[in-house]
């Protein structure tokens, strides 16, 4: 309720309508009264006129209070619209000015607040001792006295009020005035109803075409979603008779909009399920929503397609059903998929499976279940689950696999064994992917048993053979070292240099043999290690020199010492460094130099054996751990070799709490590393 004094002040401006001149305003103390009376009726009339022209309500409370102001001769005023929270004013009236006023009257305060109350005019011709007027509106504009008259509808609803202030001739607002201005407020009553009618009327229309606007938007935007869509969208009346067809359905099906609007949907049903079209409508009829009904149709050039469609009722604004609308998508592609799938998933080829995160086998195919032997009605029964499938020993590479599958969506191919329902172990190559977004996965399983019992054979070959070997080969040796002895004694220079080289032979021979038994009891866990402490920096001085003996083409260099002690089977940590030492030798044929370089930190002793030589492509330096494993580059001449060396040493390494590993550049030289721990 404050005043905008300010803004009142220097927002002084001439009013914008016209008022009733002056003049033509009879004077009552000159003129009879019947003349007086019969004046103010044909002013009232004029004015009445003048307010009806109007249906703008600022604009008619405007003029009210111009032609009040005339009519009684006041020198200013205001008037306002009743509201919930009182009578509501904008602008004030003072001579030819009118003055911004936003003031609110709420029940009983000011005149016009207790016009709410009272309905009824007031005057004051005091209004300095007038404890109703509010003395703030006195002081801003003058007001020396006061006449207030309610604005009533025919109801005797208030619609607002009008006030005058201040005669021109200083004179006392008499009763008749009030008189007068109650005909004057049963007039603008009239033409304030019209005019707030109309103004309802407007805002309603206003609001009503602002909806039309929002309603056509969302047309137009679901029309574009129609449009676009990629599903084909029709709807179609109860009769079946087409009655909109989008674009993705012209694509679809092959008929344009213009060639199938109005026509029968059964058009597009196969011959032999035009019956389908009853079932569904006598569903839709009901109310009822079709979802995902996959069935098959026809296109305008005849072929077939698969689609799966949703079809919902159209009902009309009672509730009424009208007609259908459908949305097809072509799943041709899709079962063409799953068909094949099907295919892989019959097949006996590969267990298939799906499973749950958790390990439960949701579905599996023949081959899975009688890999394992189960029936179908066990698994569907959630009597198929992972870990009691699975060696205990063996469950980290399931949990490995879960972790593959989370982070990377699948896992690599990896071998592990399944525990047949009869107990037996069957060695197996799985390989898992999740699907899509969800907590189940699909995974592969290929039987290896066959290849783990030929790798078994082989391998027992391969020990019966190296211990059959190393018989023969010792006793070459005896026999060798004794014709040695004897050729020496008799000075033969030419035949000893023969026995040298078939001795050099032998001992590549030994070596093979040696490294394969070892490989054979690497397998079967019989290879055997002595426990004993030793000086690392001896065990490395010696092997250099031992190996740097068997060679006339490379320098080796050894740099670092450890000053540490190693706990295990010296013999075979020197068999790990000679395999490598040898190895550099061998696969840098243009180089001659090579660095054995260790060093220690606080819980580990570092060897490295750097080579220049032809170096390892990344995508090998994993594999050449592996057993039997070769390098073979078309490109690159062969070396000989069995490719079991670095998966002995590697195994040592290993069996000593230790690594290794290689870092190399095709072309640019290897490094070798192991560790080993400290001897505590
Ligand atoms: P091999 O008897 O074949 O040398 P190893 O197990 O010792 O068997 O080595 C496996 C393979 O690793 C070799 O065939 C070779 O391709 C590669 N390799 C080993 N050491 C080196 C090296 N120093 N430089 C380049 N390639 C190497």
């Amino acid at each position: 309720m404050s005043i905008n004094q300010s803004e009142s002040q220097e927002a002084l401006q001439p009013t914008g309508c016209e008022p009733l001149s002056c003049a033509s305003l009879p004077q009552a103390s000159t003129q009879g009264l019947h003349f007086q009376t019969e004046s103010i009726s044909h002013l009232l009339l004029h004015i009445a006129q003048r307010l009806n022209s109007t249906f703008e309500v600022d604009t008619l409370l405007d003029r009210l209070i111009q032609d009040a102001k005339s009519l009684i001769g006041a020198e200013s005023g205001c008037a306002g619209l009743y509201t919930p929270q009182g009578m509501v004013c904008h602008c004030y009236f003072q001579g030819d000015h009118v003055l911004p006023l936003e003031y609110c009257w709420p029940p009983n305060h000011g005149l016009p607040g207790w016009l709410i109350v009272h309905k009824v005019p007031y005057l004051t011709n005091d209004t300095l001792s007038d404890q109703q007027i509010v003395q703030e509106l006195c002081l801003q504009f003058g007001i020396r006295s006061a006449l207030s008259t309610p604005i009533l509808d025919a109801q005797g609803d208030l619609l607002g009020f009008f006030e005058l202030h201040n005669k021109q001739d200083n004179t006392d607002f008499t009763p008749s005035d009030q008189e007068t201005l109650l005909a004057l407020s049963h007039l603008a009553s009239i033409a304030l109803s019209n005019a707030l009618g109309f103004q309802n009327l407007h805002e309603a229309n206003h609001s009503l075409h602002a909806e039309i606007a929002e309603r056509q938007k969302a047309l137009l935007h679901s029309a574009a979603i129609v449009e676009s869509s990629d599903d084909a969208i029709l709807s179609k009346d109860l009769e079946g008779i087409i009655t909109s067809w989008n674009a993705a359905a012209e694509r679809m099906y092959g008929y344009t909009a213009q060639e199938i609007v109005g026509q029968p949907v059964t058009l597009l049903f196969m011959p032999d399920r035009q019956n389908e079209f009853m079932q569904i409508m006598a569903r839709i009829q009901q109310g009822e929503r079709i979802d995902h009904y996959q069935t098959i149709r026809v296109r305008k050039d005849g072929t077939s397609l698969n689609v799966s469609v949703t079809i919902s009722p159209i009902k009309d604004s009672t509730g009424t059903v009208i007609g259908a609308s459908a949305i097809a998508r072509d799943i041709t592609e899709h079962r063409q998929l799953e068909s094949k799938f099907r295919q892989l998933f019959d097949s006996n080829l590969i267990g298939i499976f799906v499973s749950d995160f958790t390990g439960t086998f949701l579905d599996a195919n023949n081959a899975f279940l009688d890999l394992l032997g189960y029936t179908r009605a066990e698994l569907v029964v959630g009597a198929m689950k992972r870990d009691a499938l699975t060696p205990p020993e063996l469950h980290h590479l399931s949990q490995n696999a879960l972790k593959a599958m989370q982070e990377v969506g699948s896992s690599d191919p990896y071998e592990k064994e399944y525990l047949h329902k009869s107990g037996k172990r069957i060695p197996v190559l799985v390989a898992v992917a999740r699907i899509e977004q969800t907590e189940t996965c699909i995974g592969f399983v290929l039987d290896i048993s066959e290849r783990k019992e030929l790798d078994k054979r082989k391998d027992e070959f391969i020990s019966m053979a190296s211990h059959e070997l190393k018989t023969p080969v010792t006793s070459l040796k005896g026999f060798l070292s004794l014709l040695e002895r004897r050729l020496t004694t008799q000075g033969n220079q030419q035949e000893l240099y023969f026995l040298t080289r078939i001795n050099a032979q032998v001992n590549k021979l030994t070596k093979l043999i040696n490294d394969l038994l070892d490989l054979s009891k690497m397998q079967t866990g019989q290879l055997a290690y002595r426990e004993e402490r030793f000086e690392m920096d001896a065990l490395v001085q010696e092997i250099a020199e031992n190996v740097q003996a068997t060679t006339q083409t490379h320098h080796l260099q050894l740099e670092g010492q450890t000053q540490a002690e190693v706990f295990g089977d010296r013999d075979r940590i020197g068999q790990v460094l000679i395999n490598l030492l040898n190895n550099a030798i061998k696969y840098s044929p243009e180089a001659d130099t090579l660095l054995i370089c260790v060093t220690k930190d606080q819980n580990k002793i570092l060897v490295s054996v750097q080579d220049f030589g032809i170096g390892i492509a990344k995508e090998h330096q994993q594999k050449i751990f592996d057993r039997f494993y070769q390098v073979t580059d078309p490109e690159e001449k062969t070396y000989p070799g069995l490719g079991i060396g670095l998966y002995i040493s590697c195994e040592i390494v290993k069996r000593h709490g230790g690594q290794m590993w290689v870092e190399s550049k095709k072309g640019q030289g290897a490094t070798f590393h192991f560790t080993l721990p400290l001897s505590a």
